[in-house]
């Protein structure tokens, strides 16, 4: 049987087809080629697979994605409801997340962007003392992401909140659920953590509606997506006050082009798509296993469910 391999990382793709043969022996894989045909091919392994490759590849009864967020697969045209789609769980990532997220607010709540300006002037001198209760911590997505970002940052004794859309039980985390709680979590919060997937309900969440509900002086730290935010209502809130800091993972175009004003704004720190990367060995383990048990007609976790796009 052959097996497409589509991805659109721009490194060697043979680093991860060679080790994906091994652990699937029995499988052809045959690499995306631009100008090619179709091969027929009945399952794909893909990341932010090319245009048209549902609209090509008619056959496709499923695909694996190399990534949490199916965002980028469910857009592609000719996609239709009798491919199955798997994403990534974990892999590496949620660790990752928890490190970024408990970065960017620790460099805010613990003063630490200010003691790096004062070592500029040589100036000695303590901030005061952190009081945790000013930095009550919300966390947008209590799945495999957010649920270790909420439980990481609780550990550290923070307020930790977390809103989700069906009801959840975490262990020293308040929860919130659905759309008629969201005003109840964001007027508790002052460090809002997204890590939503983007979908059609997600889209534009983090918007001036959302940051003036939040406490005063509020943080916002996103790894979801880019399209998450509607950036025009940051840039205000930021120049307004309300927002003190933004700490942006994601962005609507990546790269971020030169001549955006995110590069240059004091209350905002960019980085290049990169708080959880998919490590690449547990990554081709858990998809060459999802893969397997799907030929064997056994049960795959990280089905992706259409009707809410995630
Ligand atoms: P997940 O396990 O599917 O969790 C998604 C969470 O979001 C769930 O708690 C879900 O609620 C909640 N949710 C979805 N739609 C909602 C809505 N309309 N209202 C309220 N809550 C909603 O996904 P994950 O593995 O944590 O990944 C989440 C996202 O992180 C990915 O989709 C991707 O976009 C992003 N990500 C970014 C990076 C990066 O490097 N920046 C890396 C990995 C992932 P329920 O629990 O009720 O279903």
């Amino acid at each position: 049987m052959q097996i497409l391999f589509a991805s659109s990382h721009s490194h060697d793709p043979d680093v991860w087809i060679n080790p994906l043969r091994k652990a699937l022996p029995y499988l052809e894989f045959v690499q995306w080629d631009e100008n090619g045909d179709s091969i027929n091919a009945e399952l794909a392994i893909v990341w932010n697979p090319p245009t048209q490759i549902f609209e090509r590849e008619k056959n496709l009864r499923a695909v694996f994605n190399l990534g949490a967020g199916v965002d980028a697969i469910l857009q592609r045209p000719g996609l239709t409801d009798k491919v199955a789609i798997y994403r990534l769980e974990d892999a590496g990532m949620a660790v990752q997340m928890a490190e970024y997220a408990t970065w960017a607010l620790l460099r805010a709540s613990r003063n630490f962007d200010a003691y790096q300006q004062q070592q500029q002037q040589k100036n000695w001198q303590r901030l005061p003392d952190i009081q945790r209760d000013a930095w009550p911590v919300g966390v947008l997505g209590l799945g495999v992401m957010g649920s270790r970002v909420a439980q990481t940052l609780a550990g550290f004794d923070y307020p930790v909140a977390g809103w989700s859309r069906s009801a959840k039980q975490l262990d020293g985390v308040e929860t919130w659920a659905g759309d008629e709680q969201f005003s109840g979590f964001l007027s508790r919060t002052r460090v809002l953590i997204n890590t939503l997937p983007l979908t059609s309900e997600t889209h534009s969440i983090l918007c001036r509606k959302t940051f003036e509900q939040l406490l005063p002086g509020a943080c916002i730290i996103n790894m979801g997506r880019g399209e998450h935010l509607v950036e025009q209502d940051l840039l205000a809130m930021l120049d307004e006050g309300h927002i003190q800091q933004a700490t942006l993972d994601v962005f609507a175009q990546e790269p971020l082009p030169a001549d955006h004003p995110f590069w240059a704004h004091p209350g905002v720190t960019v980085t290049p798509h990169m708080s959880a990367a998919s490590l690449r060995d547990v990554t081709i383990r858990q998809t060459a296993e999802k893969v397997r048990a799907f030929i064997a007609g056994e049960p795959v976790s990280g089905l992706v469910e259409r009707n809410r796009g995630y």
